[in-house]
């Protein structure tokens, strides 16, 4: 296992050019991490490392797109090369394209869409980058889901969730946080801890920006996950105010 040679952990967030990855990718730089912009465009992501630098911290842009395996594997290179290891990956985005659909009529292209990067995109970038994870004497996986994708608190017909139907992206998080137990159940004898979070509903331009939150709120339970100490939990299932029910 490699110690951090200057003493600062090494971060990759994804989709950290805007919203709530931006805001988890400075919260980490401020806690002093060396942070990793990965983004799918590389020109998004070095406006966005600019924007850092402006308020005092340093990020490396990555170009990175869940949905392009030869950039998941262009970034883990460049990782290994300059850094050795990876101590923290935030897989944050995502993406929604059917609002205003019901389950009876959206076009299942558009499902299919949203599974490529929220599911099969998340699980190819935690594959790549996992040999670099457990490299780190303390890997901390965070994957941002939503309370949409709790089929305890969506098939509640009291709840306010219960109404939001939306099928491509709120089982593409359920399946999400599957994918958190399944990876944190593979890795419970390592060092490597694998959470789900909630950041609540947040202003972005992912809902048009109509949530209450500001994406610095909603990045705090990230921040917090991707920071936990070594009796922390793994293959939970968080918001700010603790554990959502699955
Ligand atoms: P956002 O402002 O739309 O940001 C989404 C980010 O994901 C953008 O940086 C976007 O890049 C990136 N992205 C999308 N597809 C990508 C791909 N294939 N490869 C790499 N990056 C990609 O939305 P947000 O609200 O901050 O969402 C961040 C995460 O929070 C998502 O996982 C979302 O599901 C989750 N979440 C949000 C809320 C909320 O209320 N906002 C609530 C619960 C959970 P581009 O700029 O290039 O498009």
């Amino acid at each position: 296992m490699t110690t951090p040679a200057n003493g600062k952990k090494i971060a990759l967030v994804t989709g950290a050019n805007k919203g709530i990855g931006y805001e988890i990718a400075r919260g980490l730089a401020k806690n002093g991490m060396t942070v990793l912009l990965g983004c799918r465009d590389l020109g998004r992501a070095e406006a966005a490392a600019g924007r850092l630098a402006q308020d005092g911290h340093a990020a490396v842009p990555v170009l990175l797109d869940l949905t392009r395996p030869e950039t998941i594997r262009a970034a883990a290179a460049q990782i290994e090369s300059t850094h050795g290891r990876l101590d923290v990956l935030v897989n944050n985005a995502g993406i929604a394209v059917e609002w205003g659909s019901k389950p009876s009529n959206v076009d299942l292209a558009l499902v299919k869409q949203v599974y490529e990067t929220n599911v099969f995109g998340t699980m190819a970038v935690i594959q790549g980058m996992l040999p670099l994870l457990l490299r780190s004497e303390a890997g901390r996986i965070v994957n941002v889901s939503s309370s949409l994708g709790s089929l305890c608190l969506t098939g509640d017909p009291a709840t306010p969730l219960s109404q939001f139907l939306v099928l491509g992206y709120n089982t593409s998080k359920t399946a999400l946080n599957a994918v958190t137990v399944q990876f944190a159940n593979e890795l419970r004898d390592t060092p490597v801890k694998v959470n789900s979070v909630c950041p609540g509903y947040v202003a972005t331009d992912l809902n048009g920006h109509s949530g209450p939150r500001t994406p610095e709120q909603g990045a705090r339970v990230a921040i917090e996950m991707a920071t936990i100490a070594a009796d922390g939990p793994t293959g939970g299932y968080f918001n700010e105010d603790g554990r959502v029910p699955w």
